[in-house]
């Protein structure tokens, strides 16, 4: 199937669900990226600061970029110009960073914090109970640059279905229980960023707002 084909199959999946695509981009050429974006798709997702910010240099202006890998403090200032959301948050030392970065370029830029939530010892996140302690400190609620808008998570790679499930929905319990309150000013519990080609159908049973889909659209990397 082509990729406008793929992109308007899972439009009309998410459509009344609630839930977003963004369209992960990494490793593709930007003519895919131009293909997806004709068939209406206008919020890309990449996990490399340098090769977002040369896709960003190459491709229309109304285009959403979401960093959804791992970021190093030292590569903030090259997205923070341009950036939409980081899905990717795990620290005070990166948040204080972004915020930096953010006030610099005279922007708030929106940030989700990943929980850890596979039984794998190789995904990135936090703890609910790190989650929390960040929420609750004071640093964090001084910081004007930023708006942490949510959390991201990734289930563990397995054919496990009930097992995704489960991890699926203890972090939509997490989320919910987060937006009870009390939060900082500078946060809100709007987005749930979850589900990727092979689990997204679970994650929007269980309550994401976000899927990050690459192989679905675009084919094996
Ligand atoms: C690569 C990646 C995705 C997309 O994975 P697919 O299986 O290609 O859909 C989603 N989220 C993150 C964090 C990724 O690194």
């Amino acid at each position: 199937m082509s990729v406008a084909l793929q992109i308007d199959s899972l439009q009309q999946k998410l459509s009344g669900t609630g839930c977003r695509l963004v369209a992960v981009t990494k490793t593709r050429p930007v003519e895919m990226l131009l293909e997806a974006w004709h068939a209406g798709c206008k919020a890309f997702g990449e996990n490399r600061v340098q090769e977002m910010a040369e896709k960003y240099g190459e491709l229309p202006k109304n285009i959403e970029w979401h960093l959804i890998g791992h970021l190093q403090t030292n590569k903030v200032k090259y997205i923070a110009p341009f950036v939409s959301l980081i899905h990717s948050v795990e620290s005070l030392k990166l948040l204080q960073e972004i915020d930096k970065h953010a006030l610099k370029n005279n922007r708030i830029i929106s940030c989700l914090l990943q929980i850890y939530i596979a039984q794998e010892e190789t995904k990135f996140g936090l703890s609910t109970e790190e989650a929390e302690a960040l929420l609750a400190s004071p640093e964090v609620a001084g910081l004007a640059g930023i708006r942490i808008a949510g959390l991201m998570g990734m289930a563990t790679f397995t054919g496990n279905r009930e097992q995704i499930r489960a991890e699926f929905r203890s972090l939509k319990q997490f989320f919910e229980k987060l937006k009870k309150g009390p939060l900082p000013a500078n946060a809100e519990m709007r987005e749930l960023s979850m589900g990727m080609s092979g689990d997204f159908d679970i994650a929007v049973e269980e309550g994401s707002t976000m899927i990050r889909v690459g192989s679905s659209i675009f084919g094996s990397r």
